[in-house]
């Protein structure tokens, strides 16, 4: 019994519930981290690999970005042990059996997440309605194409950007990452007057110090053709995106990139984590120690999980952006303040400022007494 509850701390989870269906070989778990502060937000990952304590994690990792953030939504997760590319017609069946056999869990709210597409959202939206990140056509906001994330992260740069006295017009950026976060990102500080001077995605890395043209980058990523087919620019090792000499480095394409053994290779002054889980703690730590302020990643990258949760209350796309500044604004400010004031890490003022709203939100709630 002991066993069982091992992964339980003072916050939860609430709930794991273990889904199974043998004729579909539908395998699922579902975690709800906690709901203090409303209904558990976070996406279905569908994945060949995925584990009851990755969901655990990726649970709580939500409910600390959505308290963080200040929204009236929880944590939670739902991952599915399947090949996302299996045929539709087959995820379809899977997707829509998962939603009906959790119909009843009204604490969490679907969204999508690694291996899942708002096509996905519409057929669960069909099946129970419970569910964000749905296609326009049914009353959804469509987070990548509005580039609701990469806003996020360009607002809580030009505030990090005042900490360390960097003037974003001219400097120097780089995106390791060019997907629906990196391109976004690029074109938003650009448009402030940053130089990007290097990109990197799956196949390659681009440099050039006198500035890429980030709208002609976007339209040549549009045609499926890498970065390193771009015109102009030195092409590069995909890794060598590390190298790059900068003021701002922005990590959206993967987690665990920066880690002990090649932090020390960065030569920039301030990062803003766009990916989950970027950089370790280590590396972290020691950028901390070296003066290069880290906006740690459920700070800056809160711009989609803003834009599910308004397209929930039925809000309209326009409300969007202007949320989002202000609530990524507000929050880089204070961890920053805090982190100065206090000389502790970013990340450990945001963890405190997420864990306090946290506990105020549970001290609300019947069972707290
Ligand atoms: P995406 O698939 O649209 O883009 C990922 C990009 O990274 C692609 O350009 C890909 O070529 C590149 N890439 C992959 N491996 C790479 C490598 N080893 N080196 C350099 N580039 C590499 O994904 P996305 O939606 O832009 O998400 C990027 C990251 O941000 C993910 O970690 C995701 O979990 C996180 N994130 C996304 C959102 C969102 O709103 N989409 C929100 C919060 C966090």
């Amino acid at each position: 019994m002991e066993e069982m509850f091992s992964y339980v701390d003072q916050l939860g989870p609430e709930k794991i519930i273990h889904v199974y269906q043998p004729d579909l070989d539908l395998k699922a778990v579902l975690v709800v981290d906690n709901t203090a502060a409303g209904p558990a937000l976070g996406g279905v990952r569908m994945a060949p690999d995925v584990t009851t304590e990755e969901c655990v994690r990726l649970a709580r990792a939500m409910t600390f970005k959505n308290a963080a953030v200040g929204l009236a939504h929880g944590g939670g997760k739902l991952v599915v042990l399947a090949d996302p590319k299996m045929a539709r017609s087959a995820k379809e069946k899977l997707i829509r059996a998962l939603a009906k056999s959790l119909a009843n869990v009204e604490e969490y709210i679907f969204a999508p997440d690694m291996g899942t597409d708002e096509q996905c959202m519409a057929w669960i939206k069909d099946e129970i309605g419970r569910v964000v990140g749905l296609p326009r056509e049914v009353g959804g906001i469509p987070l990548d194409e509005i580039g609701a994330t990469g806003w996020g992260l360009s607002q809580a740069t030009k505030i990090a950007a005042e900490f360390c006295l960097l003037p974003l017009a001219g400097a120097r950026l780089v995106v390791q990452g060019f997907g629906a976060v990196g391109k976004h990102v690029a074109r938003f500080l650009s448009d402030e007057g940053a130089l990007l001077v290097g990109v990197a995605d799956s196949r390659g890395a681009l440099y050039d110090p006198a500035g890429l043209d980030v709208e002609a980058l976007i339209r040549l990523k549009e045609t499926g053709a890498g970065v390193i087919d771009f015109a102009e620019g030195k092409k590069l090792d995909r890794e060598a995106v590390i190298d790059l000499e900068c003021d701002i480095w922005i990590p959206a394409a993967r987690p665990d990139v920066i880690h002990q053994g090649n932090v020390s290779r960065l030569q920039t002054k301030l990062v803003i984590e766009g990916a989950n889980i970027p950089f370790s703690r280590e590396a972290e730590n020691l950028l901390h120690q070296q003066g290069v302020l880290c906006v740690p990643d459920f700070i800056a990258n809160a711009g989609g999980v803003i834009c599910a949760a308004l397209e929930y209350q039925g809000a309209c796309e326009s409300a969007v952006l202007q949320t989002i500044t202000e609530k990524i604004s507000a929050n880089t400010r204070m961890v920053l303040e805090k982190s100065r004031d206090q000389q502790v890490t970013p990340r450990e003022a945001a963890q405190e400022l997420a864990l306090n709203r946290i506990v105020k939100a549970m001290s609300y709630r019947r069972w707290s007494r």
